[in-house]
């Protein structure tokens, strides 16, 4: 739609929202009733393009972004999501090849039982250093690799190298705690999954007891017959699995019981404020007797002080993860930290 009657490009708005109350109402549709919404972008000449096909672009960019807030709304383009934007292509244009550039490495974080203080897990995180584009953190590079349909290839990556570093380390020590590896969401497409994993399990001799697969809401949510057959499979296999990021998402507790979780992760973001601020220490303390309830084992994540572990030690926290215990290490640093 274009608009050459605008003064300034706060009348916009008013044009998107009676454009977005027509949509209100029903459709009839052969004897049915129909709900629709819009989702619209807003770009104004000169400052978000200076030609037609610029404005658009920009009004498309726009677009998205009222769709990924949930859609029926609108959303005015500005210089950041542009800058969002241009950032992304670059990312996915470098990620391309960059597996085979070797670009790609792994470091485990340790989780430490708070009881015993021993490491039970350790958790394989991805790295990504490009040539162009420097070190580049998994919270940007991964979403890419989502949408690229790359992450199916990176996440074998990460189970194979994480498994033969395991696999070495049993040459000549006992592996006396778990590898835990992440999984994403768009990777439960991928029906070669479980395959995939039993496959690498075997190759390394390595029984599925020793691997938990960390994995979100997102996974749940995006439902499907393959997930419930899939993390059944897993689960058959001896792999554990632990409910990642709890506590950012839409989490469900009826989600919990209805799939077979081992370890429920509590979101940094819950236990960063658990000294200073009452309600996130309420809440975590609830998590924590909740999960129990339900036989499920809790991890803190991002557990920096010891004021943190102390309280979280109090209610019986099981296992605690973050930069007191230690950051992310390359793989020969955490086989010098487990001498
Ligand atoms: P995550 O699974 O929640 O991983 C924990 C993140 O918290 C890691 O960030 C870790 O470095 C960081 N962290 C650990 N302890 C602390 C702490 O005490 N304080 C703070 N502030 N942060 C701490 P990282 O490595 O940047 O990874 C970010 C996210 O990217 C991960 O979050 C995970 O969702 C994703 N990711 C990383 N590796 C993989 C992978 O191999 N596959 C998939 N699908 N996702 C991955
Ligand atoms: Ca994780
Ligand atoms: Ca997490």
């Amino acid at each position: 739609m274009l608009l050459n009657c605008i003064k300034d490009s706060s009348d916009a708005h008013h044009i998107a929202r009676m454009l977005l109350n027509c949509f209100k109402e029903l459709f009839h549709l052969g004897g049915r009733d129909f709900m629709m919404t819009a989702s619209l972008g807003i770009s104004i000449y000169p400052n978000d393009g200076k030609t037609g096909s610029e404005l658009l672009r920009s009004a498309d960019v726009a677009m998205y972004h009222a769709k990924e807030q949930g859609g029926n709304t609108y959303c005015y383009f500005t210089d950041e999501m542009n800058r969002a934007v241009f950032r992304c292509l670059l990312i996915d244009e470098q990620l391309h090849g960059a597996l085979e550039r070797g670009e790609f490495h792994i470091c485990f974080q340790p989780l430490v039982e708070v009881q015993s203080n021993k490491i039970i897990r350790v958790e394989a995180l991805l790295r990504w250093d490009n040539h162009v584009l420097g070190s580049v953190p998994p919270s940007e590079f991964i979403p890419v690799a989502e949408q690229s349909g790359l992450i199916d290839q990176l996440g074998r990556y990460v189970i194979s190298k994480a498994l033969s570093w395991a696999s070495n380390r049993m040459k000549t020590s006992e592996l006396d705690f778990k590898i835990s590896v992440n999984l994403s969401p768009s990777q439960f497409r991928d029906l070669e999954l479980v395959p995939f994993i039993k496959n690498a399990l075997e190759h390394n001799s390595i029984s599925g007891s020793y691997l938990e697969l960390e994995i979100t809401e997102g996974v749940l949510l995006q439902g499907g017959a393959y997930v419930d057959e899939a993390l059944k499979l897993l689960n058959q296999m001896g792999i554990s699995l632990a409910m990642d990021d709890f506590g950012t998402g839409y989490s469900s507790l009826s989600q919990l019981r209805r799939y077979p979780f081992d370890v429920l992760k509590i979101d940094q973001s819950f236990i960063h404020d658990i000294i200073s601020d009452d309600a996130d220490r309420q809440m975590v303390n609830s998590v924590i007797a909740m999960a129990h309830g339900m036989g499920l084992e809790v991890v803190a994540e991002g557990v920096e002080s010891e004021e943190q572990l102390e309280q979280l030690s109090q209610q019986r926290c099981d296992m605690v993860q973050g930069f007191l215990i230690s950051p992310p290490l390359l793989p020969d640093a955490l086989t010098a930290l487990l001498m």
